[in-house]
């Protein structure tokens, strides 16, 4: 029954991160001894899911949250920590694909989304390291072009001018590398400390809320208008589950499994740099992500390391050579980091659907319920699922539907297919990206 390649599994090999090394983990103390009865089981504890616990107790359900591994063992934990507004997309691309109208609701929950872990961090005291701007750069002739399209449609459109254009002079000064031809800085995203906020949030529920660590959700199935979850430690019975596994979802949700594509991104940190040498190639401490298809994503930690992401693989194990291969794509940026030893290489899945816009949904006549797809973009939009989901568990269900309503394309035949034209998919871009630049 127990699967040992399940996805949750595949990172047992791995050297520690440095957000593990940063905070202590949760480690809860509750342990399931005998089956339980709750209002709402919620499978997965990362942000999908302790924020969807979170949200439930302030509206008086009972809740257990059960975990594989431990709180933040997923991608919550493990991510580039750019706290982003808006979707994967650009807003005109999501206006194309949905609809002016829609489009603008999701623009509206994508700044809401982000606006909701600032008070979260500020009403709790959360220590995470929130720092404002996260700067796209262009690789490619084209961005140009698309940067000063998209600035003026934002601020016309929607009235946001949180965008700003820098011009290849302007960008070598804020980010010391000669690859880059321009940038845009988007001054309503920040970046932070995913684990430490992803721990803190899981330490506030864990007063009203059972967390079963090291307890994978096994299957579950209805019985007498319920749902009665089998964990390797025990029965959970309850009138609702919420299953908040992302990029490890695995065949949890055997319907769900053609939507998305689980994907490993890589990521290193260097040693620390000192505040000085840092701001001398990130001047003002932005975030940083490119314009490719598969992108590099940097930033600085709170104590000045380079955590520089980028590089996935797509096969079903985890590479175990990453340091190598991301270490390489920072030195090409960056070369003056040769000289800097890497403390840290890790990974972590994602799961990304065709369109790149987050899939929510329900199941069991509306007693199984789920969001994930989040694309390489879901730790804002993580947050907001789970309120999202309380609201749909509460009876009202107008913002849940702004995602569920969103049609995602089934890949076809499913497990089959879905690694080798993702693949050949990444192949092409692989040598497009190379070609361009
Ligand atoms: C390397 C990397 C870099 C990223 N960078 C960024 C970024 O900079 N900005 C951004 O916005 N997004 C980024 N993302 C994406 C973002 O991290 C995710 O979208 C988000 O964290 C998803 O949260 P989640 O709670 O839905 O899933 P996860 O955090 O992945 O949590 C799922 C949890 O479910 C658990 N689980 C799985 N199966 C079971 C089971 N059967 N029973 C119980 N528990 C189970 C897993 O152990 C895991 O802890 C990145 C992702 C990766 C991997």
């Amino acid at each position: 029954m127990f699967n040992k390649y399940q996805t949750y599994e595949q990172h047992d090999n791995e050297k520690i991160s440095f957000y593990r090394s940063s905070i202590e983990n949760l480690n809860s103390k509750d342990e399931l001894n005998t089956d339980i009865d709750v209002d709402v089981c919620v499978i997965g504890g990362g942000l999908t899911g302790i924020s969807s616990a979170l949200n439930l107790i302030k509206k008086g359900y009972s809740v257990a949250l059960c975990e594989a591994r431990k709180i933040g063992w997923g991608a919550s934990g493990r991510n580039g920590g750019q706290l982003g507004i808006g979707m994967r997309k650009d807003q005109y691309t999501v206006e194309k694909m949905l609809g002016l109208s829609h489009a603008k609701e999701l623009w509206n929950l994508g700044i809401e989304s982000v606006a909701d872990v600032k008070s979260l961090i500020k009403e709790n005291n959360i220590d995470c390291h929130l720092v404002n701007g996260v700067m796209s750069t262009a690789c490619f002739e084209k961005d140009i072009d698309e940067y000063k399209f998209e600035i003026e449609h934002m601020s016309k459109n929607y009235q946001f001018e949180g965008y700003k254009f820098f011009n290849k002079s302007e960008i070598k000064y804020e980010i010391d590398s000669d690859i880059y031809l321009a940038g845009m800085l988007n001054s309503g995203s920040y970046h932070l400390n995913p684990l430490k906020l992803t721990i803190s949030l899981a330490k506030l529920i864990n007063k009203n809320v059972k967390i079963f660590e090291n307890n994978p959700a096994l299957k579950f199935y209805e019985k007498n208008d319920r749902v009665e979850v089998i964990t390797k430690k025990g029965i959970i019975k309850a009138n609702k589950v919420v299953v908040a596994c992302n990029g490890y979802l695995d065949s949890l949700l055997r319907s769900q499994k053609n939507k998305f594509i689980p994907i490993n991104n890589y990521i290193v940190a260097t040693e620390p740099l000192g505040e000085k040498k840092a701001k001398e190639i990130i001047r003002n401490n932005y975030a940083v992500c490119d314009t490719r298809f598969i992108i590099d994503y940097y930033r600085f930690s709170e104590d000045w390391r380079m955590i520089f992401g980028g590089g996935e693989t797509f096969t079903s194990r985890f590479a175990k050579d990453s340091e190598s291969f991301v270490t390489k794509r920072m030195i090409k940026v960056f070369p003056q980091l040769k000289k800097y030893k890497i403390d840290y290489s890790w990974g972590g899945t994602l799961a990304i659907t065709v369109n790149r816009l987050p899939h929510f949904g329900s199941i069991m006549n509306n007693k199984l319920i789920y969001a994930f797809g989040y694309s390489g973009h879901g730790l804002a939009l993580s947050v907001l699922a789970g309120k999202l989901i309380a609201e749909h568990i509460n009876g009202d269900s107008d913002r849940f539907k702004f995602f569920s309503d969103i049609n995602h394309m089934s890949i076809p035949f499913g497990s089959l297919l879905r690694r080798p034209i993702y693949s050949s998919a990444i192949l092409y871009y692989k040598i497009r990206d190379y070609l361009n630049s």
